[in-house]
Order: C-alpha cells, then sequence, then structure tokens
C-alpha cells in the first residue's frame, strides 16, 4: 500500500478489517495452538471476529496466560504450525493458486511456497518477566523490512543520512529491526557494537549524521564518545532507542552539543513493547508546541488497542492503559490481543498526527515500558494476573496491591488489602479463596492479605509510587 499513512478514516477502518479478518480465520485460529484451544474453551467462533471492533472483545493475553508455570516454553503454543497437512489458507491469491497447483503436481515445490510463509528460521529474544524467543519468518522479516522502510520515512531520514548506532549487538528487535530499517531504507548504517572505542574510530571514518543510543545511557555515552575525539559535527538527528524521559531527551541534546555536535539536533524516539518485532518511532519534526508526536504504529500490520491495566478489560477510557498489540500479516509467533506490561497515559491516537498529518494510530506519551511487570526481590512479578485474579473475584468489593520492602529488614513483600463484598461474604473465606487465586496466577502467595472493611481501604495513606489506581510500587 503506498499510501499506508495517508488513508482515509473509513478506508483505514476497511483495510485493518480486513486483515483482521484474515489473521484470526485463517492463520491464529487454525494454526496457533495457542489460540486454536483458546477459542475452543472460550467457545469463540473465530470466524466471528470480522474487524478491528470484533477484535476488541477478545481477551487479552500476557506473558503469564500463555506460560501459566513461566516455563518460556509455553510461548512456543503461539508459533504458527503449518506442516504438510495443514495448508496455509492464509497465502495471498497468486501465491495460493501457485501452491494450489503445485500441491498437485509437485510436493516439494508445494513445501517451499507454504514454508517461506509459515517455516520459523529468525528469532529474537524478548520478554519482562520471562525471557523467550519470538520466531518469524521469511515473510515475517520481510514486512519488519517494510515497516522499517516507513520508519525512516518517520524519522525524516534520506539517502544523505548515515546513521552510526552505539547498541550492543543483540538478538533484539531493538537492533535487528534498525538494521533491517536502514537495509531497506538504503541508508548506510554501521553497528561497530557496544564498545565506545570502536564507535568512536567508526566516526573517524564515516560523518554520521543519524547517531542511535539507548535512551537510558544517552547522555552518558555521547559524553564518553566527545572525551574520545570521536567526529559528531554532522549528526543532525539523535535516535535514543527506548523511551526517553524528557530529561533524558535534553541531556542528550546538551551532551551532543558538548561533543562537538550540533547544538539543535532532532531528538527522536524509537521503541518495540516486549514481543513486538516492529520498532515504533515518532515523527519529525519532535515537538510541535511542545506536544510530543507519540509512536507510529503501522495500521496495516498491527491494530494497537488498550485494555484496563487491573482487568485485562478492554477499555479506552481513563489512564493509564495498557496498549495490546495484534500483528496482522505475521506468521510465527503471531501475537494476537497481546498485552505489552506497558503504562500509557492514555487511548491509542486516531486521526492525522498534528506533526506530519500521517493518519496513524499513535501511542501516546509518557509511556512507562514494561511497567506492569517488577521485581519481588530476585524474582519478576507481573502484577496483571495478581490484579486479575483479585478483580476477578465477585466476593471482593474493593482491594490494593503493594510491593514494597519491609522497612524491618528489606525483605520483598506482596501486600493485599482487600474489602469483601457487601453481599454478607465471610471475610476468612474470602482471604482463602484470594490467596489460591493469587497463587494459581502466579505460583506464589502473597506476603499478607489485609481485611480493610467499611470503607478503611479508601482511606488508607498512599504510598510509594501508583502504578494504577490499585497497583503501587515502592
Ligand atoms: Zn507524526
Amino acid at each position: 500500500v503506498s499510501s499506508w499513512d495517508r488513508l482515509e478514516p473509513r478506508e483505514l477502518a476497511r483495510v485493518q478489517d480486513q486483515a483482521v479478518r484474515a489473521q484470526v480465520r485463517d492463520v491464529v485460529a487454525p494454526f496457533s495452538p495457542f489460540w486454536r484451544n483458546r477459542f475452543a474453551a472460550l467457545r469463540i467462533d473465530p470466524a466471528g471476529v470480522d474487524g478491528t471492533a470484533a477484535l476488541a472483545r477478545l481477551p487479552a493475553v500476557g506473558e503469564r496466560d500463555v506460560c501459566p508455570d513461566g516455563d518460556p516454553f509455553g510461548m512456543a503454543a503461539l508459533v504458527i504450525q503449518a506442516g504438510e497437512a495443514q495448508f496455509a489458507l492464509h497465502a495471498s491469491g497468486p501465491t495460493l493458486r501457485r501452491a494450489m497447483r503445485a500441491r498437485l503436481t509437485d510436493r516439494d515445490e508445494y513445501r517451499r511456497i507454504v514454508e517461506t510463509d509459515t517455516r520459523a528460521t529468525a528469532y529474537v529474544f524478548t520478554g519482562l518477566g520471562l525471557r523467550y524467543p519470538v520466531a518469524s519468518t521469511r515473510s515475517d522479516l520481510d514486512l519488519v523490512a517494510r515497516a522499517g522502510a516507513r520508519l525512516c520515512q518517520l524519522l525524516g531520514l534520506d539517502l544523505r543520512d548515515v546513521l552510526v548506532s552505539t547498541q550492543q549487538p543483540a538478538s533484539a528487535t531493538s537492533f535487528v529491526a534498525l538494521q533491517l530499517a536502514a537495509t531497506a531504507a538504503g541508508i548506510p548504517a554501521f553497528f561497530p557494537g557496544g564498545d565506545l572505542e570502536d564507535v568512536a574510530d567508526t566516526l573517524r571514518l564515516v560523518p554520521a549524521t543519524v547517531l542511535a543510543v539507548p535512551a537510558s545511557s544517552a547522555a552518558a555515552v555521547i559524553d564518553q564518545l566527545g572525551g574520545m575525539a570521536a567526529n559528531l559535527a554532522a549528526v543532525r538527528t539523535v535516535l535514543l532507542v527506548g523511551v526517553p524521559d524528557e530529561e533524558e531527551r535534553l541531556a542528550a541534546a546538551a551532551a551532543l552539543a558538548d561533543a562537538g555536535g550540533p547544538a539543535d539536533p532532532v531528538v527522536l524516539s524509537v521503541y518495540a513493547p516486549a514481543g513486538a518485532r516492529l520498532l515504533w518511532a515518532e515523527c519529525r519534526p519532535a515537538a510541535v508546541a511542545g506536544q510530543r508526536s507519540g509512536w507510529h504504529t503501522y495500521p496495516d500490520l498491527e491494530v494497537v488497542q488498550t485494555v484496563h491495566p487491573e482487568t485485562g478489560q478492554p477499555t479506552a477510557d481513563g489512564e493509564p492503559l495498557e496498549p495490546v498489540v495484534t500483528q496482522l500479516g505475521f506468521h510465527g509467533t503471531a501475537l494476537l490481543r497481546w498485552r505489552t506490561g506497558d503504562l500509557t497515559a492514555g487511548p491509542v491516537t486516531a486521526g492525522p498526527c498534528p506533526h506530519c498529518g500521517r493518519n496513524v494510530p499513535r501511542v501516546p506519551h509518557p509511556l512507562q515500558p514494561g511497567a506492569l511487570v517488577t521485581r519481588l526481590g530476585a524474582r519478576p512479578l507481573d502484577l496483571r494476573p495478581v490484579a486479575g485474579a483479585i478483580s476477578a473475584r465477585p466476593d471482593v468489593a474493593d482491594w490494593r496491591l503493594v510491593v514494597r520492602r519491609r522497612s524491618r529488614d528489606g525483605r520483598p513483600q506482596l501486600l493485599v488489602d482487600y474489602e469483601p463484598g457487601a453481599n454478607g461474604s465471610d471475610p476468612a473465606q474470602v482471604a482463602i479463596a484470594l490467596a489460591s487465586d493469587i497463587r494459581a496466577a502466579i505460583g506464589l502467595l502473597p506476603t499478607q492479605l489485609i481485611l480493610r472493611p467499611d470503607g478503611e481501604l479508601a482511606r488508607l495513606p498512599p504510598v510509594g509510587s501508583a502504578l494504577t489506581g490499585r497497583m503501587l510500587v515502592e
């Protein structure tokens, strides 16, 4: 689609609805073991998922839903399994006809056609509470590259640009997708590795106009490069890989000026949530009247919706919200209604971007990446299944969960304050049921369940920082 970013709203909706139907009915429902079972268990007919509105009614899933025991092996159930017996219904018209012909006459040719779309050959590693591989087929990598070319357009890069990255090489979307993006856009790109001596040497060889730096350490890295007399004079774009806060952006720009670069570089962020294979980007210009553009998504390659982070229920009201991603046209690890674990300040923004005019949905600022998976001491703690288990209980009227360190000895604690339902629930029974549900959800009992009857809960002083109204982390 040449006009991927300029479709009229009605046309965009039509394109998305069609892609959702194809992805759900022809790819995910028949060939993803996880979703095949889930559709059956929920008694949902995949044929009824006929567009984005119906998609939003499918329960969203996260890491713990796919791997209830915390074993990343479970993620394999998300990978599209298409063998000889399962014909790839999702193929496009011409490919489908070619495959159908080959199926009758040339079995090897048939397999080759099918496997380009269905055989996973490339992997990136990701995850918040667990670390797992995300599988891509050859055709998936083509989509990542195609989105990458658009990413470069969004960033305002052109053929005069030269990109140098200070990233540590990794099988991660932030690294792989950026490489594919530069390749697809025809932009010379250098990834000398995380050793800054090597980066400085590279910057002596090539006049970088784009410097890609991990968002969290950008200013320090640029400072160090400056100390090594690296040539940063031509850098007009600082690409922060990850989600920077305002301070980090300003510090990166200031560091560049101090290091001999221009005083007013454009500072943009590219970001991929856990599980995703596409990098989202802010558009150039970075800000209009102090407003950030948000991360632009690819509406023909994904649908980004939101759920309430405490319940997992679909909603675009209130804040913060958790973005949920459905990939379109992807095979390999095909994510459907995937909970990112991030928190955004509000719903995905629709309509033309006031900065660049592209009609693509945008994930708004500020964004807290991975905020819903925290740590309890040494182990990761996914707060979503805990909150989901509590809010699913009809005998709990209200609740709050707090992750903190006990002041006495610094031991990590998961505390649950709860108010039993008004319908005569026995608080002790409620506590037992709650504890058991939480253990079933995360394999761990809460440190303490605290009964807070008669509106006491509402009067508790706030502690630490509130991720959401009911989830607090000290
Ligand atoms: Zn824009």
